[in-house]
């Protein structure tokens, strides 16, 4: 939305609680999606805490905490999303983390006949294996298929969410899937999470853009556990996270990511992907490379 208004004109500043923009991703990549705001206009604020809203004669008044007031025209409030469970609780419909309804891999309530996908659902997460809530477009339509499959007697699950995201920030993409090191930990995982600058292509072809890698992986298994990837949005950041969102759903390990056979030519790639170089950074800090596969 920053890109957006900024696109119409409009002078944005963005408040941000956290130190950093972007808590979905570690600090050191939503520093470099702040960089890029700032580098279009956007004024980021970040370690503030928004307190109060007013509106006066003079337009809206913006007051955090410490020590931050604006004046604005317009205040967008973007603090997440809640699921939306009104009509399906009044009808008896259970409900679980964070409020969102309680559904089996089938997309079945507590209710017969009553079947729930989407946003207003938990999701049963393929790495930690339990229900969170992880609202995307991506999960909403495999549910909802799931749930139609259901509704007319079949018998296919929901295979499960890895939290597979990207988003573009001006010239930025940053997307990234499975766990980051405090989830993993969180999860009983010993996680280990090494980032690494790769080229998105070869450097000797025109138009070669930088890559910011991050790889969680478990340092006892060798596991691959999450991955996070900034860079250029021409880059294929978005194709590119879904190498490991695959090696992910596969229960591959790290080093695995080495072995995967991938295309490349001069323009687009290496003959090692920038995937596959942050692997082997992954496996020389983690000391031990681990067998490929699963
Ligand atoms: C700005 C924005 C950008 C996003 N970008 C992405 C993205 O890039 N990638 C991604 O994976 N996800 C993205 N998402 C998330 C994605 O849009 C949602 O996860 C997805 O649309 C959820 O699908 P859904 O069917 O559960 O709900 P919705 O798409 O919200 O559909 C629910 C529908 O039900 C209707 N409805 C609600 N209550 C009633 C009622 N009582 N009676 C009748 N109809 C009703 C609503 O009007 C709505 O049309 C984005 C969301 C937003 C808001």
């Amino acid at each position: 939305m920053a890109e957006a208004f900024t696109a119409r004109g409009l002078s944005v500043t963005l408040v941000e609680q956290a130190p950093a923009v972007m808590p979905t991703v570690d600090l050191e990549l939503g520093r470099l999606l702040g960089e890029e705001l700032r580098r279009y206009g956007v004024q980021v604020v970040n370690d503030v805490t928004v307190k109060a809203i007013h509106h006066d004669a003079g337009g809206l008044t913006v007051a955090g905490e410490p020590d931050f007031a604006a004046t604005a025209e317009l205040v967008l409030v973007v603090v997440g999303v809640r699921p939306d469970t009104q009509l399906a609780v009044a009808a008896g419909v259970q409900t679980g983390v964070r409020g969102a309804l309680r559904v089996d891999r089938r997309m079945r309530t507590n209710l017969p006949d009553v079947l729930a996908a989407g946003d207003c659902v938990e999701t049963y997460h393929r790495l930690l294996d339990r229900p969170t809530y992880l609202p995307l477009g991506t999960t909403a339509h495999k549910q909802g298929r799931v749930a139609g499959e259901t509704a007319v007697g079949g018998d296919r699950e929901f295979a499960g969410s890895l939290g597979t995201q990207v988003v573009k920030v001006f010239e930025l993409a940053v997307a990234r899937t499975g766990l980051r090191d405090p989830d993993a930990s969180e999860a009983g995982f010993g996680p280990l999470t090494v980032g690494s600058v790769q080229f998105d292509h070869k450097a000797y072809y025109p138009g070669a853009h930088q890559l910011q890698l991050r790889l969680t992986g478990d340092r006892a298994s060798g596991r691959l556990l999450g991955a996070q990837l900034v860079g250029d949005h021409r880059a294929e950041v978005a194709k590119r996270i879904d190498i490991p969102a695959g090696a992910l759903f596969h229960g591959m390990t790290v080093d695995g990511l080495s072995d995967l056979d991938l295309s490349y030519t001069p323009p687009f790639g290496s003959p090692w992907d920038a995937i596959q170089l942050a692997a082997h950074a992954w496996t020389h800090q983690a000391g031990r490379p681990q067998s490929a596969g699963a």
